[in-house]
């Protein structure tokens, strides 16, 4: 991200947000609510068009007008908050139909790579139950398989626990950990500071839209440098 802006009406919501994300790195970006998180996911993934500034993704600008979206979104997926799976499809259906529609990939070999990913979450016994017959963990690990099944570079997960009860957060993290392990880029919204802590090779935290601070996860919550860093994280301790 190179001098990133984001205006909604007269508010800027982004201010010059440069960012560079290596390849196989993790970073978790942190923040009070309000502070631009959801919106830089979403500037990065195009589900909100930047204001002002660019996006590289190998080199090449996102928004050149030739730029090819539709593989982008595939091989820079997004986990929401609120799962956002296809209610009417079943769990198989949901990590199949992606891959078929957008990939163009055959129903068969399709279907074989949406049981081998539904496996490693462990949902493989709940493959022709609908979204509705789930717990919100439940949901969460199919919506992370159906990222997966696009074969993406990078994974964009937009506070993936936030709306879950207590107990099923550490089955989505121990989903989310399994992932970091494959060498897969991620960029990770969370308020889970002791998940951040122990999986991050970096750790952004925003404030007021703009990135306040950014270093390694020791440096950031052991000895952050800027009050406001300092302050948010009191919180927290
Ligand atoms: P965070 O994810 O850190 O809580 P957001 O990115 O959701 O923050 O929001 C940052 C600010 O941008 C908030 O003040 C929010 O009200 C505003 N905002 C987000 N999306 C829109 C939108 N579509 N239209 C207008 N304002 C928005
Ligand atoms: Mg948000």
């Amino acid at each position: 991200m190179q001098n990133l802006k984001k205006v909604f009406g007269d508010h800027e919501v982004l201010t010059d947000i440069n960012l560079t994300v290596n390849a196989g790195e993790i970073v978790s970006i942190i923040g009070r609510s309000g502070s631009g998180k959801s919106t830089l996911l979403r500037n990065i993934n195009l589900l909100e068009q930047p204001t002002s500034g660019d996006i590289l993704f190998h080199g090449n600008s996102v928004l050149a007008p030739d730029f090819d979206i539709t593989h982008y979104r595939a091989k820079a997926g997004m986990v929401f908050q609120s799962f956002n799976l296809f209610n009417n499809l079943t769990v198989l259906e949901n990590v199949v139909t992606p891959q078929v529609t957008v990939l163009k990939r055959d129903p068969a070999e399709a279907k074989q790579h949406a049981l081998e990913l539904l496996n490693t979450v462990n949902m493989d016994p709940f493959i022709n139950a609908k979204p509705d017959q789930l717990s919100g963990g439940q949901k969460q690990r199919v919506a992370i398989a159906r990222a997966e099944a696009m074969d993406p570079e990078v994974l964009l997960f937009d506070e993936p626990t936030s709306a879950l009860d207590p107990e099923m957060v550490d089955d989505v993290l121990a989903a989310m950990s399994n992932l970091a392990h494959t060498g897969l880029t991620m960029i990770i919204v969370t308020h889970e500071m002791a998940f951040a802590r122990d999986i991050s090779d970096r750790v952004v935290f925003m404030n007021d839209g703009v990135i306040a601070e950014e270093g390694t996860p020791e440096q950031i919550f052991n000895a952050p440098h800027e009050e406001v860093t300092q302050a948010f994280l009191k919180r927290y301790l």
